[in-house]
């Protein structure tokens, strides 16, 4: 498993499938949504999801991941292949009433969202640039399911938009976006992302 040190920063990639930012009541982007977490916000297997503000609604975002191999910046025409090394699947844990109020007030959301854990990943393994698609259960019962192919921004595009402001590095990793179905998590449950080309992850809330 890549250790958390040798991850750099962590780019997201907001509202990038349109179902789910209609089931959020946001309007589609023209250009990618980015924000970053801290790298200590990453959470690996064997640890549990600990919610960090309990009364608040803790939900799930399942979404695919990858890693960045090299240096530099972006330029067109270049394809993912060329920059992504790595892919997993990763929760882009929310505080969602927290992110909605902070939203309304046009103030930062990383108290929603940057929060200690609020990354766990799974493992990488190489990247293939095929389409896949994954899913998500709670206590075995299935809530979200997620295919690349309907990503509003491709990989090239996020990368292109990040390349704007940012130099990109080699362990940097981009979480992709999360498709409909997020949902709430509570003590006790139990959180399952899969992919058959990488894997199932799972960890427990406590
Ligand atoms: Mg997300």
């Amino acid at each position: 498993m890549l250790a958390q040190d040798k991850i750099k920063r962590v780019f997201c990639i907001g509202r990038n499938y349109r179902l789910h930012a209609q089931e959020l009541n946001n309007v589609v982007p023209e250009r990618p949504v980015v924000f970053l977490k801290p790298r200590e916000s990453i959470l690996f297997e064997g640890s549990e999801i600990i919610h960090p503000a309990p009364g608040r609604d803790l939900q799930f975002e399942t979404e695919w991941v990858v890693r960045i191999g090299k240096e530099g910046l972006y330029k067109e025409g270049e394809t993912a292949a060329d920059w992504i090394e790595g892919m997993t699947l990763g929760l882009d844990l929310t505080l969602r009433d927290l992110q909605e109020s902070l939203k309304k007030k046009g103030l930062p959301w990383e108290k929603a969202k940057a929060f200690d854990g609020s990354a766990p990943l799974g493992a990488f393994v190489p990247y293939v640039p095929e389409k896949l698609t994954f899913t998500c259960h709670v206590n075995d019962r299935l809530r979200q399911t997620g295919n690349t192919e309907l990503m509003i921004f491709s990989i090239e595009a996020c990368l292109a938009e990040i390349s704007r402001y940012w130099r990109l590095l080699p362990g940097d990793i981009m979480y992709t976006g999360t498709p409909e179905g997020v949902g709430s998590l509570a003590s006790g449950d139990r959180v399952t992302i899969a992919s058959a080309s990488i894997g199932a992850f799972s960890w427990f809330v406590r």
